[in-house]
């Protein structure tokens, strides 16, 4: 089988390592990829946003799948045009991936399937918006309605907080993702994920992960793209996945097909949890960036076999083969991130490091010129391990980040902390 994996990061690099661990995989193209990705497979050049150009280049080349990471090329209607080209695709159409690109379109069937979320209010104008604050009071959460690249939700501890988030909304802070607005009810509890393929019809968990988004220690400082992540989520029990498979994602998925939009890729929940009840935070319609990257590490060359089997409306018969183990990944980032870093510095050592089922270095911002690494980006390197425990994982992933000779890097040290506390 020939594939075509579309995007450029940590979580594309992870796809591209576990797919090609599958003897199905023929020959494997990333595009653009980076150069991490470089050492496992071909990388193309072409705009993954343009649906003709991405068909042009599967027919090109002989591709028999593709599979589609980031949401951008989803959002803007890619998997449509490769399947009107014929082509077996793994993500959601421009209709369905509405689930992430509009977060009042995700409420409206989440009330459709009683699905439980936090109670809201949606607004196009900026008075009743504040009306709305001043009615139900702070803590509140304050969202542009569209992609905003995770900035656009204000998490309100007083009603002035509100009200200023909401003019900035509207003000145009976010552009067209702040057009409209959507308020929420402050949920209490903790935070995991659940990823979950989805065929058009029926549904399969894939497992759970919890990220830190917060750049510092302890979870303090801004908000980044995500400093780490862990697999599975201890918070995440299989008593609780299954309410949530039950009471959230299949009724919504039923929506979604009821409606004409049926669903098909990676559903990716993010789920707020208490007393062992889970509540949909948000839905996003593809894998995380790192989750991504822990999943990959314990899924390994079956996580092709089940992505194909999603595409190709197969997922009644299909199940996971779980080994008892856990993941954990440590971003290494630029110094500076999240704000403004420098590009360019060397990242040396890599080679030394192990690679094998259970010690992988994902790349992320990275790019290869004159046999040497630099980084490029703000988020470049993954460090991913696996142990038959999250400690053991844990001591592995941060012996190989110890290995990485990079002054101009930098990583938090208790990525974990909340599942081993
Ligand atoms: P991202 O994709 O980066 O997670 P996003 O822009 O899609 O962000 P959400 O996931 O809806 O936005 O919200 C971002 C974060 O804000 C959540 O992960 C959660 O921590 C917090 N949050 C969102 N909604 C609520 C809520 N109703 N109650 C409490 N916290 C919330």
């Amino acid at each position: 089988m020939n594939i075509l994996i579309l995007g450029s990061g940590g979580r594309e690099h992870a796809l591209a390592w576990a797919v090609m661990q599958n003897p199905k995989c023929d020959k494997l193209i990333v595009a653009p990829g980076n150069a991490g990705i470089a050492q496992i497979a071909d990388c193309a050049a072409f705009d993954i946003e343009d649906g003709g150009a991405v068909a042009n280049f599967a027919e090109e080349n002989a591709i028999d799948f593709v599979i589609i990471g980031p949401e951008a090329p989803l959002a803007a209607g890619v998997a449509d045009r490769l399947r009107e080209a014929g082509l077996l695709v793994f993500g959601p159409s421009e209709a369905a991936a509405k689930l992430e690109a509009s977060k009042s379109f995700t409420k409206e069937i989440c009330d459709a399937a009683n699905a439980p979320t936090a109670a809201y209010g949606h607004f196009t104008d900026a008075e009743a918006a504040k009306a709305h604050v001043r009615q139900h009071g702070a803590p509140t959460v304050v969202k542009a309605d569209g992609l905003a690249a995770g900035k656009g939700v204000i998490i309100a501890m007083s009603e002035a907080e509100a009200i200023d988030a909401i003019d900035d909304m509207f003000g145009g802070a976010f552009g067209g993702a702040g057009a409209e607005v959507v308020i929420e009810e402050f949920m209490e509890g903790e935070e995991a994920s659940l990823f979950v393929l989805v065929d058009g019809e029926d549904v399969l968990a894939i497992g759970s992960a919890q990220d830190h988004k917060r750049v510092g220690e302890g979870d303090t400082g801004p908000n980044t793209g995500g400093m780490g992540a862990y697999s599975p989520a201890p918070v995440l029990s299989a008593e609780i996945e299954a309410r949530a498979m039950k009471e959230i994602v299949k009724p919504t998925m039923k929506v979604m097909a009821e409606r004409g939009m049926p669903y098909q890729g990676v559903l990716y929940a993010g789920l707020m949890i208490k007393d062992g009840q889970p509540r949909l935070v948000e839905y996003n319609v593809r894998f995380g960036d790192p989750e991504c990257q822990v999943l990959m590490m314990r899924l390994g060359a079956q996580a092709l076999d089940l992505m194909q089997a999603a595409a190709e409306g197969r997922l009644g018969e299909a199940q996971v083969n779980w080994a008892d183990d856990h993941a954990i990944t440590v971003v290494m980032a630029a110094a500076g991130y999240p704000g403004s870093y420098e590009k360019g510095s060397e990242i040396k050592g890599l080679d030394t490091l192990p690679e094998d089922s259970s010690n992988m270095v994902f790349h992320a911002g990275t790019k290869a010129e004159d046999g040497k690494v630099l980084a490029i980006g703000g988020r470049v390197l993954n460090v991913t391990a696996r142990g038959d425990t999250l400690q053991e994982a844990r001591d592995r992933a941060y012996a190989m980040v110890d290995g990485v000779d990079w002054p101009q890097g930098f990583f938090r040290r208790d990525i974990g902390w909340r599942a081993l506390k």
